[in-house]
């Protein structure tokens, strides 16, 4: 799968890009959760890439990763990364989902849904140490799945 390098790759992105100061005041931050983060000196706030796709899913519902990226300025990638990391993840009741890597149901993060994971791992207790297993949505009807969008397939 090669997701370790993929992994590595992401995690340092994600971190370069983080806020270490002010943007008006160049003061210090201190993380307040959700990934924001809030200035000693000012008050003013900040966000990271999480903090921003969060508030984005949380104001507006699950969208296409390239429409969250237009709107937050947060590559692809970089989303992409957060929901396979399972950082991420999508609301019960979007209309919009990610894609299994392996069967293509629907699942709300991680990379594989876990019957796919039962399936490779063949041991029912490897599915809850498999950082890569997703959760599949409640309630979600099959029926759907014409008109469906995936987040990770544009
Ligand atoms: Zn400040
Ligand atoms: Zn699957």
């Amino acid at each position: 799968m090669g997701s370790l390098e993929d992994k590595k790759s992401f995690m340092k992105e994600f971190i370069e890009r983080k806020p270490n100061r002010c943007s008006k005041c160049k003061g210090r931050l201190k993380y307040i959760g959700g990934g924001h983060y809030k200035c000693y000196d000012c008050d003013n706030e900040e966000l990271d890439d999480f903090g921003k796709i969060k508030d984005y899913i949380d104001e507006h519902g699950a969208s296409p990763a390239v429409v969250i990226s237009d709107q937050t300025g947060v590559p692809v990638d970089l989303i992409n990364g957060m929901l396979h990391e399972g950082r991420l993840e999508i609301p019960e009741g979007s209309s919009i989902y990610i894609e299994c890597e392996s069967c293509g149901c629907s699942i709300r993060y991680g990379r594989f849904c876990p019957d796919c994971i039962r399936a490779r791992t063949n041991n029912l207790n490897g599915i809850f140490f498999n950082p890569d297993v997703g959760e599949k949505p409640k309630n979600f009807e099959r029926k759907q799945e014409g008109k469906m969008h995936f987040m990770n397939r544009w």
